[in-house]
């Protein structure tokens, strides 16, 4: 989506946890109307790049780099303070809706409250035909405003968080995992959803998931991250049908299997390690099949190969 407005951009950014590098040299783009898909296994930080996207790392965390986001001008801003962003500019689906919802109050009571905060002034009344509009927006009917979470199923759950994440009507959606715990007919219809809120309203949309499987294809671009640090980016169909960098080959040898089908050099690929801190090269030197003393010495460069970016000192594409 080159074209397209850019509504978040990271360029060199990093993360220290207690002055510990928890994320380093991050560059990612959203633009409206594009869906992007950030992959990383358990450790790989995505989990602390979602949190600074948010706004919500600890307190003693150090940011570096740039990190801009839209703003309702048009404009694209850097910021240091993205508190005041959550539910405006950026809309958050948390994972699991049984732990983000409260279970003493109904989908009625969360959409009021949220929609309340957004809109200080409005009437009950009014705030009831908002809610019963968000729920038809997302696929879900008024039937379910009376319901507490735990009568609603695993998609209309989940359903219901994006519902909430969309009553600011922010420009960005970010969702964490939103697919975890759905069957694959739930997994197709939320990705569905999150697809057409990119497509039909202009949002971008960032999905973080550990499961290239069930998130890339519903996918316009693909961003692999890996001991603190992207190594592959790049349009879906390019990295699935032919992952550059080993942890992606690693990463779709764990999930079942795809179309187009798995690449054919996967025993080449380093198992995906967890991470606790950036590494001083590339994170894997110590397990991958490729490495050479470079590996554990110089981080790669980004270098393009087949239409996408990779950071490897020898890729799988490379002779
Ligand atoms: S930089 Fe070296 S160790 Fe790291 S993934 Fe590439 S070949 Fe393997």
């Amino acid at each position: 989506m080159p074209t397209e407005r850019v509504l978040l951009q990271a360029e060199g950014f990093g993360v220290d946890y207690d002055s510990t590098p928890i994320l380093a040299d991050i560059a990612l783009s959203v633009h409206a109307g594009e869906v992007v898909a950030l992959i990383g296994a358990s450790g790989s930080g995505k989990s602390a790049l979602l949190r600074a996207l948010l706004g919500l790392s600890p307190a003693t965390a150090q940011t570096r780099g740039l990190l801009r986001f839209a703003q309702a001008d048009g404009g694209l801003r850097e910021r240091r303070d993205i508190t005041p962003l959550r539910g405006a500019t950026i809309g958050f689906v948390p994972q699991d809706p049984q732990t983000a919802l409260s279970a003493h109050r109904t989908v009625a009571q969360h959409l009021d409250e949220v929609l309340a905060t957004h809109a200080p002034g409005s009437t009950r009344p009014m705030r009831a035909e908002q809610a019963a509009a968000l729920l038809t927006s997302v696929g879900l009917t008024g039937e379910l405003l009376p319901r507490y979470p735990h009568a609603l199923s695993g998609g209309q759950g989940q359903r219901v968080l994006v519902a909430l994440a969309l009553a600011g009507n922010p420009a960005i959606l970010l969702a964490d995992e939103p697919t975890s715990a759905l069957d694959p007919r739930a997994t197709h219809e939320l990705l569905a959803l999150l697809q057409a809120q990119a497509r039909v309203q202009r949002r971008g949309v960032l999905i973080v998931s550990h499961d290239l499987s069930a998130t890339a294809h519903a996918a316009d671009r693909v961003a692999v991250l890996a001991g603190g640090r992207l190594v592959e980016i790049g349009a879906t169909a390019a990295v699935l049908s032919q992952p550059q960098h080993p942890l992606t080959a690693a990463l779709m040898a764990a999930c079942p299997p795809l179309t187009p089908p798995r690449p054919a050099r996967l025993a080449e690929a380093p198992r995906p390690a967890p991470c606790a801190r950036v590494a001083r090269a590339c994170a894997f030197a110590a397990t991958c099949g490729r490495a050479q003393s470079v590996c554990a010495e110089t981080p790669p460069a980004w270098r393009t190969i087949a239409g996408r970016e990779v950071a490897c000192h020898w890729p799988l594409g490379a002779a």
